[in-house]
């Protein structure tokens, strides 16, 4: 069923604790958490606790857990002060979203260019 955690998901492994991961902030419907990989010094991902495959999936079945998602990018930005920041949501594999569980990167610390690669 839409939103239940999914066996085979990488990020639902994080949400349930199964995989290790650095986490930084949680609320009752996300987690963030640094992204394994970082792009940026500050390279953080907000993640919805519920499982669905990209943000626009999110946005059609849950939107008020997408806008928790986004407020979240704006706490993880304060607490990492930073003043400007990039919110990606990759989505489809052409456009580099390797997992399929909504979540958005927030990049920053460092000068980003537009438009991005
Ligand atoms: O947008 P995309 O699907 O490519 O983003 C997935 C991100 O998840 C990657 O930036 C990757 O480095 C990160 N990742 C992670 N921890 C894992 C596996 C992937 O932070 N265990």
């Amino acid at each position: 069923m839409a939103g239940e955690p999914q066996d085979d998901c990488l990020f639902c492994k994080i949400v349930a604790g199964r995989i290790p991961a650095t986490v930084v902030r949680e609320t009752e419907t996300t987690v963030a958490f640094r992204d394994i990989n970082p792009q940026a010094p500050t390279h953080v991902l907000v993640i919805p606790k519920v499982h669905h495959p990209d943000a626009v999936a999110l946005a059609t079945a849950e939107p008020a857990i997408l806008a928790d998602v986004v407020r979240e990018t704006g706490e993880v930005a304060s607490d990492e002060k930073l003043d400007s920041y990039r919110v990606v949501f990759n989505t489809g594999s052409g456009a580099g979203q390797t997992v399929f569980h909504a979540h958005a990167h927030v990049l920053g610390g460092r000068g980003l260019q537009w438009p991005p690669g």
